[in-house]
């Protein structure tokens, strides 16, 4: 860990923290982050020459593996040509119409750099649309990292949202309003207080940024059935779930159509990309169509969209793709959840097709207060040792495994033998 470590210590001098995103710091689990040289398939390696089984996958946009050799070639290609002009192109036309056509409640879209962009311009959006200024999230819930989105996971349903990070205006979250994951009754008593006032309920439809928890049966449905009566919008952030539960996403996968959709990680194959999209009457609003603005010099990159593009066509054209990457899943976790039981372990096993998490808790997890009451010390000891036997985790007990269509029974092994001895 030599070199990993040397290279920590230089970076912490000129970068904050060392890192430039909070979840690569291994503080949580008390050591100094891998410095990673490259990756291919299953396999990540370190800046020491390790070799790690990856279990982050890039946090989900590595669905085909690592350094998929078909969206590499489309990249390098597209570089040929210039790396961006400020202008529209072909392939603009053709990501747009590919995801229209791929996502059934997408009639129209815009490209963006991220998902955080992606969820702050949806959010605008929707407001734009109603004429309404606040909007419902839930508690553990990530929408990214804009001023209206970090509010706190306050104890009272009712309250409005105290930002959750200095730098903040309490003014910039006033109109934020917590609801809890899996309880409808929560979100409908804000509805009875707000209703008229409510331009969109956000969600995450299986929410993957505090741990794994899936949606209970009838919960996305409620919030379908809350929007439509009290004309608010429903945007479902699948800058996780798209295109990694099916094709079409949780919408498909549950079956549950929302007005506006977020995209991120899987939809720029690890290029920076974001999208939003949805009812081609919200999304007429957005500038230069509409009056709500929205821009971005490199937004559509032709280097990002190739790599995009690329990479959904794949999907598109592989329809055994979910069946295989889901049932794969289900039985890595189910074992998963096996060996906890053999021994007697009473640990949590939540999983939703290729996404899963262990929680270090007796209690069922189903929203941001049960995730909360997983013993994060337990969590780092197991993280240590799997790392120290060659399995790259997420090195927080709040994230995601994700599952690639490069994870073969030979890499779920060497996790499962790991688990077994620890
Ligand atoms: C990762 C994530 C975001 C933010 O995307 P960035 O590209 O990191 O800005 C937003 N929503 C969800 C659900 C995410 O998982």
């Amino acid at each position: 860990m030599t070199r990993s470590e040397s290279l920590f210590k230089e970076a912490v001098n000129y970068i904050p923290g060392g890192v430039n995103s909070p979840v690569r710091a291994f503080g949580s689990v008390g050591m100094s982050p891998r410095f990673i040289e490259k990756a291919d398939g299953a396999y990540i390696y370190d800046a020491d020459g390790n070799r790690y089984v990856d279990f982050i996958c890039s946090w989900g946009p590595m669905i085909l593996g690592h350094n998929d050799e078909r969206i590499r070639e489309s990249v390098i290609k597209a570089c040929e040509n210039g790396l961006s002009f400020g202008a529209a192109t072909e392939k603009e036309v053709e990501m747009a119409k590919l995801i229209c056509s791929i996502v059934p409640s997408v009639e129209m879209v815009r490209m963006v750099n991220s998902g955080t962009e992606a969820v702050m311009s949806a959010v605008r959006a929707a407001r734009g649309y109603t004429g309404r200024n606040k909007i419902i999230k839930f508690m553990g819930c990530y929408h990214g990292h804009s001023d209206a989105m970090l509010v706190k996971a306050g104890s009272g349903v009712m309250t409005s949202g105290l930002p959750d990070s200095a730098g903040v205006p309490a003014g910039c979250t006033a109109d934020t309003l917590s609801a809890v994951y899996n309880d409808l009754e929560s979100v409908q008593e804000l509805f009875n207080q707000f209703g008229e006032e409510i331009a969109a309920v956000i969600v995450e439809p299986v929410g993957a940024n505090m741990g794994v928890v899936p949606p209970a049966p009838g919960f996305l449905e409620g919030l379908r059935r809350l929007c439509t009566e009290n004309k608010s919008v429903l945007i479902f952030d699948e800058v996780i779930t798209g295109f990694r539960l099916g094709i079409d996403g949780a919408q498909g996968y549950y079956q549950v159509q929302a007005d506006l959709t977020t995209f991120g990680k899987i939809i720029g194959a690890g290029m920076p990309v974001g999208a939003y999209g949805g009812k081609k009457e919200i999304m007429e609003m957005v500038a230069p169509a509409g009056p709500v603005y929205q821009a971005g010099t490199l937004s559509g990159n032709p280097v990002a969209m190739a790599a995009g593009y690329t990479q959904l066509t794949i999907l598109k054209e592989n329809p055994g793709f979910y069946t295989e990457l889901n049932a794969k899943g289900d039985a890595f976790y189910g074992e998963i959840a096996k060996i906890l039981k053999e021994k007697g372990l009473p640990y949590q096993m939540n999983h939703a097709g290729s996404l899963g998490c262990i929680f270090f808790t007796e209690e069922p997890v189903v929203n941001y207060a049960s995730a909360k009451t997983s013993d994060t010390a337990k969590y780092a000891e197991y993280f240590r040792y799997m790392l120290d036997g060659g399995v790259n985790l997420a090195p927080s007990q709040f994230e995601a495994m994700f599952l690639s269509a490069a994870h073969g029974q030979r890499e779920m092994e060497v996790y499962l033998e790991l688990l077994r001895k620890a």
